[in-house]
C-alpha cells in the first residue's frame, strides 16, 4: 500500500535533510514523523502520538505548536542537533489538492542566531575547513555580526581540532573526506557536510583570501547559503589573519591562564576577561574576547593601541564623556545582521537610529581632547548622515511588530497620515455616538463596543433592556445579562474606520520594509562604524582597569629578555581585594632564560608563573600591566602545563594529558616562545617523573631555547644548574613560625631547602595521628640520610657528591642518556643504582 500524498510529500522533504529534525507545518503545529518523532518526543519531553500514513501501520508522529516553536528549536539547538523548517507556501484555503511545502530554513549550531544560547558578549562561529599546501585552510563566520575570518593552520588535523577549539568553533562545515579524518577527534565538535560544486559565491567577499585559502571560505558561503535560503548581506570580506602576527595560545593554555574562561565552574568570574572587561557595549566585550583569543605579535599595532590608552588615560573628561555616550549605542553588528536577515524590527531601526545620534558627539569629543591619537582616531567614525536620514521615518517608539501599526512617524506619507486621520476620527465618531444613544436612551451603562466576529455593536444589559430603542436597533449576540445591537449607520462607519485601519497598516508595513530594505545598502558602512566604536570602547576599558588597578605601561624590546619589576597576578590581587598580594620581579635575559622554581606546595610557584604569562598576554593585546615597570620581548607563542584539576573529567589519565600538552608544547615552541611548566611528572611514580622532568628540561635548554618557567617539587633538579649555563634556581620562601609554616609568596635566588609539606597537611587540619606519625617517620628518614653523610643534608640527595657509592651513582646518570630512554627504563636504570 503506498503512503497518503501528503506522507509522499513528506519523505519527499526529509530526503534532503537527513541529518536534521524536520519541523513539518500542517495548519497551527509543525509535526515530526517516524524516527524524528521517536527521538524529539524524549528529547523534548512531548507526548508521541500516531497517524495513519496510507502505508501499513501507523506512523509515529509528535508535534508542537507554532507560535511556541521556537523555544523547542532552541533546546534541539543546544544540544547539537539541527532543525529544518517546512512551511506552506500557498494558503490552504486557496488551494485545492496538496499545498505546496518548502523548507525555509535549516538552522543548525553554528548558525543559530536567536535564543538563551547566543549570549551578547561573545561571538558564534560556524566554521569550515578544507585542505591547504602544508595543513588547511580554516574560514569561520560570526553569523550574527557577519565578521569574517580565514588563517591557514600549518600541521594535521590535530592542528586543526586544536585551533578550531581555540576559537569555540561549535559547527563545522567539511568535505566528506575530512569528515573521515576528523572523525571522533573532538566531541564537542559537530561536523556538517558541504561540497562547494555549483555553487556560485560572491567574489567580493573572498578579496583578501590568499589563492590557496579560499576553498574553505567558499565552502562556508555554500553551507550559509543552503541553509539560510537567501544571501546574506552582512557577511564581511574574510579578514585573512596571519599566524606570525599574532601570539600564539593554544587551547589547553588559554584555559590554564583562564584568559576567558575560568577552569572551574562557568561564567568569567576568575578570568582575565573579568577584570579587564569594563566596555560600556556588547560589542566592546566581544571585542575584548576576541583580541584575547588573539593577542597581537608586532610592535607597531600594539604600540598604537598603548598610544591610545595613554591619552584615554590622560583625558579622563573625555573618557567618562566617551563612557557615558557609548552606553547609549546599542549592539550596531547584531542590528546589522538582523538587518540583512530581513528580521529587524521597527524597534531595531529605533535603536540604529538612536545609536547612530550619538556618534556626531562621540567625534567631537575626541576631537576637542585636542589628543592627536584621539583626533586621528575620530576620523575613523563614520556618521552614516544618510542612514540617520533614512531612519527619521521611524516614530520614536516603535512597537515590537512591524504589524500593529505605530511604527512610521506622522508626517512621513501624507497618505498614511489620510488613513491615521479617517480611522481616528471614526473612532472620534463613534465615542461620540456612544454618548448621544445614551442620551437618546436614558441607559447609562450603555456602551459600544468591538470584537471580531461582530465589529462594533451597541451593548445593553439586561435590565435595561426596556429602554433600548428596537426600531433602530438590530440584534445581533445574546450574552448571559446583556444583549448586543447594531444600527446601519454604525455599520456604515464601521466599514470606512476599518478600511482606513487595514490600509493605514498595510502602507505602513510597506513602508517600513521599504526603509528597512534602504538600510541594507548600508551595513558594510555600519559595520565599519561599529568596528572602530568597539575598538574605542575596549581602550577605555584598559585605561580605566590601569588607573583602577594601578598597571603601567610595558616597554618592547626587540630581543628575547623579560623583565618586570614588582609584578603581580592582576586576578589573584583583585580576589584578595589588593591586600596582601606580594609582588615578584622576573628576570630573564639573553643569556639566562630558565627559572626552576621550587617550594612548597601553596607558596605560590604557579600564582608566579601564570602572571608572568598574563602580563605578557596584557602586554600584547595593548593593555597596561600589573607591576612597577615591564620591558618584555614580542612572545609568539605561549604554552603552559598547569595544573590538573580539570583533567579529571576528561577521561583521559591525569598524566597522559600531562605528557600530551608537553608533546604538543615541545613540538611547536621557539626561541621566543614562553613555556611553563608547573609540576611535570607529579602523575607518575617519583623516579620516573623526575626523570622525565629533566630529560625535557635539558631538552628544551638544548634544543628550543624558550623563555622557561618550571616548577617542580623534585629538589634534586635543583642540581641541574651546574650543568645547564642559562638555568638558575629560584624558590617560593617561606619560613616556620611557632611550628607552623607561615608562606612569604616571595620568589628568591637559589634553591628551596625544606619541605614544608607536613605543615601544609597540618594546617589543612588532617587529623594529629596522622600529623605525628608523618614528623616520627620524617625523623627517620632524615636519621637514615645521615648515616651516610652528605654535603647538603636537607636535600634527598641523590646526587650526592660526597660517598663513594653515590659517586658511582652519579657517574651513571650522567652516563644515561634520559633523552632516549623510555620511561620504563628510566625506572629500570634508577631500580639499578638503588641497588647499589
Ligand atoms: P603553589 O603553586 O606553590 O602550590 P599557588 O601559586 O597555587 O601555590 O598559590 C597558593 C595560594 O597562595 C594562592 O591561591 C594565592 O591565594 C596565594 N598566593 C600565591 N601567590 C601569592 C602572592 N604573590 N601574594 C599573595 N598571595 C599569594
Amino acid at each position: 500500500m503506498a503512503y497518503t500524498p501528503m506522507m509522499q510529500q513528506y519523505l519527499q522533504v526529509k530526503s534532503d535533510y537527513q541529518d536534521a529534525f524536520l519541523f513539518f507545518r500542517l495548519g497551527d503545529f509543525y509535526e515530526m514523523f517516524f524516527d524524528d518523532a521517536l527521538q524529539a518526543s524524549q528529547l523534548l519531553e512531548i507526548t508521541l502520538t500516531s497517524r495513519d500514513g496510507g502505508a501499513n501501520g501507523r506512523i509515529p508522529m509528535c508535534g508542537v505548536p507554532y507560535h511556541s516553536a521556537s523555544g523547542y528549536i532552541d533546546q534541539l539547538i543546544a544540544r547539537g542537533h539541527k532543525v529544518a523548517v517546512c512551511e506552506q507556501m500557498e494558503d490552504a484555503k486557496q488551494t485545492k489538492g496538496m499545498v505546496r511545502r518548502e523548507v525555509v530554513r535549516l538552522i543548525t549550531p553554528g548558525t543559530h542566531t536567536e535564543g538563551k544560547e547566543v549570549e551578547s558578549g561573545s561571538n558564534l562561529f560556524l566554521g569550515a575547513a578544507e585542505q591547504a599546501p602544508d595543513g588547511y585552510g580554516l574560514a569561520y563566520v560570526d553569523i550574527s555580526t557577519g565578521e569574517a575570518s580565514i588563517r591557514h593552520i600549518t600541521g594535521g588535523e590535530k592542528e586543526l581540532v586544536e585551533e578550531v577549539r581555540a576559537l569555540r568553533i561549535r559547527e563545522l562545515v567539511v568535505s566528506e573526506q575530512l569528515q573521515l579524518l576528523l572523525n571522533g577527534m573532538a566531541q564537542e565538535l559537530i561536523l556538517s557536510l558541504e561540497s562547494v560544486a555549483g555553487s556560485d559565491v560572491d567574489d567580493q567577499l573572498l578579496v583578501m583570501c590568499p589563492e590557496e585559502l579560499k576553498g574553505s571560505a567558499c565552502l562556508l558561503l555554500a553551507y550559509v547559503n543552503r541553509t539560510q535560503k537567501q544571501s546574506l548581506t552582512h557577511i564581511q570580506p574574510f579578514r585573512h589573519i596571519e599566524h606570525t602576527r599574532l601570539l600564539s595560545v593554544d587551547f589547553h593554555s588559554r584555559r590554564n591562564l583562564e584568559l576567558v574562561e575560568p577552569i572551574r565552574g562557568d561564567g568569567r568570574k576568575g578570568t582575565l576577561l573579568w577584570l579587564l572587561d569594563e566596555t560600556a557595549t556588547a560589542m566592546g566585550s566581544r571585542k575584548l574576547k576576541q583580541w584575547l583569543h588573539q593577542p597581537l605579535a608586532e610592535r607597531r599595532p600594539i604600540e598604537a593601541r598603548q598610544e591610545l590608552v595613554a591619552a584615554l588615560t590622560a583625558e579622563f573628561f573625555t573618557r567618562d564623556a566617551l563612557i557615558e555616550l557609548l552606553k547609549e549605542v546599542y549592539d550596531l553588528e547584531r542590528l546589522s545582521g538582523r538587518i540583512a536577515f530581513g528580521s529587524a524590527s521597527g524597534r531595531d531601526l529605533a535603536q540604529l537610529r538612536s545609536s547612530l545620534s550619538k556618534v556626531p558627539e562621540i567625534i567631537r569629543q575626541l576631537e576637542e581632547s585636542e589628543n592627536e591619537s584621539l583626533a586621528a582616531f575620530s576620523r575613523r567614525l563614520d556618521r552614516c548622515e544618510e542612514v540617520a536620514e533614512l531612519l527619521t521615518a521611524i516614530s520614536d517608539q516603535p512597537p515590537l511588530s512591524a504589524k500593529e501599526g505605530g511604527v512610521i512617524r506622522d508626517g512621513f506619507s501624507e497618505q498614511l497620515d489620510n488613513y491615521r486621520y479617517a480611522s481616528r476620527n471614526g473612532k472620534d465618531w463613534i465615542a461620540q455616538l456612544e454618548q448621544e444613544e445614551r442620551q437618546k436612551t436614558g441607559i447609562k451603562s450603555l456602551k459600544i463596543g468591538y470584537n471580531r466576529v461582530f465589529g462594533y455593536y451597541i451593548e445593553v444589559t439586561k435590565s435595561n433592556l426596556h429602554l433600548a430603542d428596537l426600531e433602530r436597533y438590530e440584534r445581533k449576540q445574546t450574552l448571559a445579562n446583556a444583549e448586543r445591537y447594531i444600527t446601519p449607520e454604525l455599520k456604515e462607519k464601521e466599514s470606512l474606520i476599518l478600511t482606513a485601519e487595514e490600509e493605514s497598516l498595510a502602507l505602513e508595513y510597506q513602508l517600513f520594509t521599504e526603509i528597512r530594505e534602504q538600510t541594507k545598502a548600508y551595513i558594510s558602512r555600519i559595520q565599519t562604524l561599529a568596528a572602530a566604536l568597539s575598538e574605542l570602547d575596549v581602550l577605555i576599558s584598559f585605561a580605566a582597569v590601569a588607573e583602577k588597578y594601578r598597571f603601567v605601561r610595558p616597554t618592547f624590546n626587540d630581543g628575547t629578555a623579560i623583565s618586570i619589576e614588582e609584578g603581580r597576578h592582576p586576578v589573584v590581587e583583585k580576589m584578595l581585594n589588593r591586600q596582601g598580594y606580594v609582588p615578584n620581579d622576573c628576570t630573564l635575559t639573553e643569556t639566562s632564560n630558565m627559572l626552576l622554581i621550587t617550594g612548597p606546595n601553596m607558596s605560590g610557584k604557579s600564582t608566579y608563573m601564570r602572571q608572568v604569562a598574563l602580563t605578557v598576554v596584557m602586554a600584547q593585546i595593548g593593555s597596561y600591566v600589573p607591576a612597577e615597570s615591564a620591558d618584555l620581548p614580542i612572545t609568539d607563542q605561549i604554552f603552559t602545563r598547569i595544573g590538573a584539576a580539570d583533567d579529571l573529567t576528561s577521561g583521559q589519565s591525569t598524566f597522559m594529558v600531562e605528557m600530551m600538552e608537553s608533546q604538543y608544547a615541545i613540538t611547536h615552541a621557539t626561541n621566543r616562545s614562553l613555556m611553563l611548566f608547573d609540576e611535570i611528572g607529579r602523575g607518575t611514580s617519583t623516579y620516573d617523573g623526575m626523570a622525565l622532568a629533566q630529560a625535557m628540561i635539558e631538552y628544551i635548554h638544548k634544543e628550543i631555547g624558550a623563555n622557561t618557567l618550571f616548577s617542580t617539587h623534585y629538589h634534586e633538579l635543583t642540581s641541574l644548574e651546574d650543568s645547564l649555563d642559562r638555568l638558575s634556581n629560584i624558590h617560593a620562601s617561606a619560613m616556620e613560625q611557632s611550628g607552623k609554616v607561615v608562606f612569604l609568596h616571595k620568589m628568591k635566588q637559589g634553591p628551596a631547602d625544606k619541605s614544608y609539606g607536613i605543615h601544609v597537611a597540618e594546617l589543612a587540619e588532617l587529623p594529629a595521628p596522622i600529623i605525628e606519625r608523618a614528623h616520627g617517620l620524617l625523623r627517620e628518614f632524615e636519621a637514615a640520610r645521615h648515616e651516610a653523610p652528605t654535603a647538603e643534608p636537607e636535600q634527598l640527595s641523590l646526587f650526592d657528591p660526597a660517598g663513594e657509592r653515590a659517586a658511582a651513582v652519579a657517574e651513571a646518570v650522567g652516563a644515561a642518556r634520559i633523552a632516549e630512554m623510555t620511561p620504563l627504563q628510566a625506572m629500570q636504570l634508577l631500580n639499578d643504582l638503588q641497588q647499589k
